[in-house]
């Protein structure tokens, strides 16, 4: 089921993800149709947050594009990303490490809205998978950086409040507008 994506102004999108305790078919269900969305969206990453539900949930599958710059590794040896996809991380942990690069990124919450992220090229995470699971892996590039963006949707930070100052400067007034139109 395609779900409604929330743009900024929503409160949810501030708002700090609650853990997920109980992996149920309800969970598993979420997450099917925030994938829905987010393929239909033609989105990256998708975190509950951005459908109105905050909590530690997000959706990634970075398959299929043109930017093939996404490295996974397990157990310290690299993988076929593609196997991997899409993915499901419950109550992620992250560790960013590495030098620090400026990405374009966009977000499904602002639309038609980008701009330049300096973020660090590496992650660690340790999160869960629908079953409850635990699930440990390293990336680099886009996953890296979609990995980030969407943990700091869990947190309630968002990518304007990372961007660099000149490029929030240019989309300052579309942001505004975005907000008056979906705050409460
Ligand atoms: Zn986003």
């Amino acid at each position: 089921m395609i779900l409604e994506i929330v743009e900024y102004g929503h409160p949810a999108l501030r708002a700090k993800g609650r853990r997920i305790e109980k992996f149920d078919d309800d969970l598993r269900q979420l997450a099917e149709d925030m994938l829905e969305t987010m393929y239909e969206a033609d989105g990256v990453g998708l975190a509950a947050q951005q459908v109105g539900i905050p909590i530690q949930l997000c959706v990634i599958d970075v398959s299929d594009l043109s930017d093939t710059s996404s490295v996974m590794r397990v157990n310290g040896k690299e993988v076929n990303v593609d196997d991997f996809m899409p993915l499901a991380l419950v109550n992620p942990v992250i560790e960013p490490f590495g030098p620090e690069k400026a990405r374009q990124e966009g977000c499904l919450s602002f639309p038609g809205l980008r701009g330049r992220i300096p973020r660090p090229v590496s992650v660690r995470v340790t999160a869960q998978d629908l079953e409850g699971h635990e699930i440990r892996f390293e990336a680099d590039g886009l996953l890296a950086t979609a990995v980030q963006h969407e943990y700091d949707h869990l947190h309630g930070t968002l990518f304007i409040d990372r961007m660099i100052p000149a490029d929030r400067k240019q989309i300052e007034a579309d942001i505004d507008d975005l907000l008056k139109r979906n705050q409460p």
